[in-house]
Parts: C-alpha cells; structure tokens; sequence
C-alpha cells in the first residue's frame, strides 16, 4: 500500500479537495507510476462543471508522465525506473478495433467509466471508500496504479511536463492534423498544429492574442481574431476557403462556422469536446453539393505504442517545440486556482508538477 496526495473531484459544483489516499499494490498486468508531471486539461473542467455526469468521488487529472516504481506480478515490458507518458484509454488489445489499428475506439476498455480492467479501482479513502481515478489514470495524485496498457515507455531524457502534455493535448491536437485528417504538404489549413505536415498557408483563429502569437511562433502564417470580422479577414487569404478546418474549443458556433468556411471537397475536423447534449447544425444542401467532409477526431486518431515515442522524439530534437506551449508550472495547492482562471477563458497551458 502507498500513501497518495491527490486533488479530488469530490462533490459535484465544488473546488477539489486535496485528500490523503491509500493505493493498493499493482496487481497482475498493472504498474504503480510515480506521477511527476500532469497537464489541467480542459476535460478535467467538464468533468468539475458537471457537464459529463461523472461520479464523484474521483482523482481528476489524464495527462500524465511520471516513472515505474513498482510492476505487478508477470509484468515483464517495464521495470521500475522507466520513464512512462500515460494514456488515457487503456487499450484491450484484442477487441475488433484495436486489431484493426483504431484502438482509440476500443469497444472493451474500462477506462472511459474510470476503472480497472477487472472494472474495480486501486484508490481508497482512509475509511475505506472506493475512489475512481479519472480515466484509469488519475494524474493528479502524486501516486497511480495503471493497466499495463495505458502506459508507453519513453526517453528519460524526455522532460516529464513534456511528457505530460504528449499524453493528451499533443497527440489529440498533432494526430488531429496528421493521422485523423491527414493533411498534405501545401494543403491549406486553418488552426494551429499544422506545420509539422507542411501545410501552407496556416490561419490561427482564436480569441486569445496572447495564442495568437504563439501560435504564429509555432508556425502559424496568419492569425485572426474570432469575432465579428473573423469571415472577410479569412476570406482575403483563402477566399476559396482552406482544405482543412479544426474546431478545437467544443462550441457549437465555431464547428457551424467551421464546416461553413470549407473550399469545395473540404474537410472539417472536430476536435473540440462539448458538453453532453450539445447540436449543431449545417446547410445540408451546400454540404453534400460540395462534396464536403466531416471528421470527429477522437485522441488524436493516435496509436499511443506507436505515436507517443514518435511525437517525444520531434520535441526532444526542437521540431515540436512543446514545453513553450506550458505558461505555468503549478503545485497541488494550486489546483482550483489554475482552474479558475481556465473557466475564465484564460486557456493558457498549466502544468502540475508533484
Ligand atoms: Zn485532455
Ligand atoms: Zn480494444
């Protein structure tokens, strides 16, 4: 048993709390990971909100990087001191989807209702309660006992808040862009994340001119303030209207606008999360005429075995310059903070460092 301090999804509506945990051993198939590093994702917010009806009591936190400390029985592919990113759905392995290459639509992980495998947690409350780590990953305690499978060796060199940020904005936001839409060199592209595909040109739009910078930093050709102007702005630079548009906020306006903006034969990907319930709607007429597409992008379309090494190796030799995506290093303490100022718009990248 190993003592955990974790900030806790514990009652709908309210700050976390910061809780002392108990975390059983690593069982058959599974590692206890030392957690160093875990990026505030939106989704953790939606889950805070309410908006996705998860079930306190929860250690909150999906995007995480930290070392092997201690492997089940007949685990054999790790050993303790191995640098792991953590994934946030832990593939079966062995359902159609997964053998089929797509096991971000894995049919038989427990992850997405926040379990074990065997559909049980590893994490409790002093009095015995049992607490679900979200995700099966839980990165918001200091400690985490994970499937096997939901964990990809990396470099040790990789930074761990790197590492952190590979495990779910990186790959969903690169692999939207490389696997899911797989844009082509001179396609034109609006969002950012595009550059490492050559596409050209790359039309930021955001409402943020603090990203807007960023993201013309990180390759971006132009940038747009969303708003009233946004249209005739995109409109002199594309005006047939870009191959490839992202949405990657999760509001219904901006993916209406999004399919809307579309050249003939263009592809929309939405990578966005909304609240549950959330329509939108699109002139269907226009849309089939045009011979237009839709995607829904869920991880990045990533094979984490396969991709998380890849997407460590470019940040590692400066072609993806992830860690200046990271505004704020932050302590447990300041959990709620940081999330305060994400549900006031500031979308600025924190990490957490244990
Ligand atoms: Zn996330
Ligand atoms: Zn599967």
């Amino acid at each position: 048993m190993t003592e955990v301090r974790a900030a806790v999804y514990a009652q709908a509506d309210g700050p976390l709390a910061i809780e002392q945990l108990e975390l059983a051993d690593p069982g058959p198939g599974e590692l206890r990971v030392r957690i160093e590093a875990s990026g505030l994702c939106h989704s953790d917010l939606h889950v805070m909100e309410g908006e996705w009806r998860e079930r306190p009591p929860m250690v909150l936190g999906h995007e995480g990087c930290g070392v092997v400390e201690e492997v089940g029985p007949d685990v054999y592919e790790f050993a303790p001191g191995d640098r792991v990113v953590l994934c946030w759905y832990a593939p079966c392995g062995v359902c159609d989807r997964c053998r089929s290459n797509r096991p971000w639509v894995c049919t038989r992980t427990r992850s997405g209702e926040s379990l074990m495998p065997d559909g049980t947690t590893r994490l409790r409350r002093p009095d015995g309660e049992a607490v679900r780590s979200y995700l099966a990953v839980g990165s918001f305690g200091d400690h985490a006992v994970v499937p096997m499978s939901g964990a990809v060796r990396v470099p040790p060199e990789l930074p761990a808040e790197v590492g952190a940020l590979i495990g779910c904005g990186v790959a969903t936001g690169v692999g939207a862009v490389l696997n899911t839409a797989g844009v082509q060199s001179g396609e034109s592209v609006v969002v950012m994340g595009a550059a490492l595909a050559g596409a050209s040109p790359i039309v930021a739009v955001d409402l943020s001119d603090h990203k807007l910078e960023l993201a013309r930093d990180l390759g971006a050709t132009h940038a747009i303030r969303g708003g009233d102007g946004a249209q005739a702005e995109l409109d002199q630079i594309l005006p047939g209207g870009p191959d490839h548009a992202f949405e990657a906020i999760g509001l219904a306006k901006t993916i209406e606008w999004a399919i809307s903006m579309l050249s003939l034969g263009g592809t929309a990907t939405l990578v966005g999360l909304t609240p549950s319930g959330v329509t939108f709607s699109t002139d269907a007429l226009g849309f089939a005429e045009a011979g237009r597409s839709i995607l829904g992008c869920a991880y990045g379309s990533c094979v984490p075995d396969r991709d998380f090494p890849r997407l460590a190796a470019l940040a590692l030799e400066g072609t993806l310059p992830v860690g200046r995506l990271i505004e704020e290093r932050i302590a447990l303490e300041d959990v709620n903070r940081a999330f305060d100022q994400m549900r006031a718009g500031d979308g600025a990248r924190r990490v957490l460092i244990h």
